[in-house]
């Protein structure tokens, strides 16, 4: 996706967007290097625009997001959206999207928990906070809403720290999670499935228009 780009599916839910407008995938979510496919799915994604590498690239917010939780000592983050959303796979369910090594969580000048980014801005950017080799963000995806204390999750390290099957949300790959419409270039490996919204309006209500004349029209004819 781009800076302050948004996009909406004719109910008006808004259609989730991959965060980077460039990356080079340097490690996938099946791949054992640092991750653990069989518990999480999780991607590294190096920042690219036309030029090559980018250094501490903006993810743009995919959906309305809130931050709910944050570590500086693993330098992790996680994100819910604020309502529904449409997700690659076709669901419509609350997004969770939890990011790694943006240099400022460590630093403590991150976001504070709650703070709310509205689709388009800037919520975090890729970097070397943490366990890394270099810039990059780690990202992991999943549909639901993030536990709470009454889950039987709660408490546990993947609770927080990863997107499982066992926990609220429950883990989707990124690319079933997430549109990839307007991100431009992109290299990922022939098994990461991505796909483009198409249709969909750059504001809720794009349909309105097409509604309001007939509403007008059923005035007319309960008028007469
Ligand atoms: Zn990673």
């Amino acid at each position: 996706m781009r800076a302050n780009q948004k996009l909406y599916d004719s109910n008006n839910k808004q259609v989730a967007l991959f965060p980077l407008s460039g990356f080079h995938i340097s490690q996938r979510d099946d791949e054992t290097y640092s991750h653990n496919p069989n518990v999480y799915y999780a991607t590294d994604y190096l920042g690219w625009d036309s030029s090559g590498r980018v250094y501490r690239a903006p993810c743009y917010a995919p959906v309305d997001i809130k931050l709910i939780w944050k570590n500086a000592t693993e330098c992790c983050a996680v994100w819910e959206s604020l309502e529904k959303v449409h997700l690659a796979n076709g669901m419509i369910d609350y997004l969770t999207i939890l990011v790694y090594h943006d240099n400022d969580i460590q630093d403590g000048t991150y976001y504070s928990v709650g703070t709310i980014k509205r689709m388009g801005e800037i919520f975090n950017r890729t970097g070397t906070g943490g366990q890394v080799t270099g810039d990059h963000v780690h990202l992991e995806t999943g549909y639901g809403r993030y536990a709470t204390s009454s889950s039987s999750a709660y408490g546990t390290a993947e609770y927080k720290f990863h997107i499982t099957d066992w926990t609220k949300p429950k883990r989707l790959h990124n690319y079933n999670a997430l549109f990839i419409n307007d991100t431009s270039p992109y290299q990922s490996p022939g098994n990461y499935n991505w796909i483009s919204f198409s249709g969909g309006s750059p504001s809720p209500g794009g349909n309105r228009k097409h509604r309001f004349k007939w509403v007008l029209y059923a005035n007319k004819l309960r008028d007469k």
